[in-house]
This record gives structure tokens, sequence and C-alpha cells, in this order.
């Protein structure tokens, strides 16, 4: 079956999903066993993986999603053209909400959308978009003012 990559060479997403799938054996998840792995390609080209991280406190967790996207912004890199996620999961695991509003910051940065390629260990690739998966959110004009009065208890 010839599914569309949206622009991206095949090579491109199955690269994607390699490095997503050797990452995952990293993942460090005491708590759950759950393991993540991802990887963020770059406009330039370059890819960057992470997985997922646990500790005792659960909120202090990170997803796989935006270890990888960190891992990219350490070394300067912010320009987000796809992210593949694989997990120990029979089916394909899309991005949890709190990954797609990280990724929507930045791809409102540079007003485009990013692929976003999922595939489970059964083999089934689900290949979408953060526009696609995310339509809420907090709007592009939101301004850090408008997220703190939003968050302002109010008696009225
Ligand atoms: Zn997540």
């Amino acid at each position: 079956m010839d599914q569309p990559s949206r622009g991206l060479p095949q090579w491109d997403l199955d690269k994607l999903l390699d490095v997503a799938k050797v990452v995952r054996d990293n993942a460090s998840v005491p708590l759950s066993r759950f393991r993540v792995g991802a990887a963020v390609l770059t406009k330039g080209g370059a890819i960057f993986e992470g997985c997922n991280t646990e500790c005792l406190i659960p909120v202090l967790g990170v997803c796989a999603e935006r270890n990888a996207i960190n891992h990219a912004l350490i070394h300067g890199y912010s320009d987000f053209l796809a992210v593949a996620v694989v997990s120990d999961l029979y089916a394909p695991l899309l991005p949890c909400g709190t990954c797609l509003q990280y990724m929507q910051e930045f791809a409102r940065q540079k007003s485009r959308d990013i692929l976003i390629i999922a595939e489970g260990r059964s083999g089934e690739r689900v290949i979408t978009s953060l526009d696609e998966l995310f339509r809420g959110g907090f709007p592009p004009e939101t301004s850090v003012k408008d997220i703190q009065e939003s968050f302002r208890w109010s008696s009225d």
C-alpha cells in the first residue's frame, strides 16, 4: 500500500520510525513499564530522539515526544517537520494532548503543520498531523497575560 507521506520521502518515515524504535529500549519507566520512543525530524534533516522517563513522583515523568523535542532544542533546533512515535502497544499510539500542545507552540512559530507518524508492534502505521489531531489549545495570538488570566480564580 502506498500510504501518502505528506511530502516526506518514504525513506524519511522509515528512518524516523527506526530511530524511535531503537531509543524506545532506553525508556526509563520503573512505574508503568510502558516504553515509548519518539524521533523528530527537523527542516534541515537532522533527527533527534527521545524516550519516556518516569520517577517516583509521577508528575515529573516526561513523554518520549517531548523528550525528543527537548533533545532537539538542546542542540539548537526548533523547526520540526515530523514526529514519529512507537510504543509497546500492538496498535499505533498517538501523542497525548500535552505533547500536542507542546508541538503546536513550535509549529505556530513557523506557521506550519507537523506530520505525525505512529507505528504499532503489529506494523500498522498511522500517518496524520498536528492540525488533524489538535484543533484546540491556546490560539497563536494568545499572550502570556491571557494564559495567566485564564487560570485566575474568579468569584463572579
Ligand atoms: Zn505526551
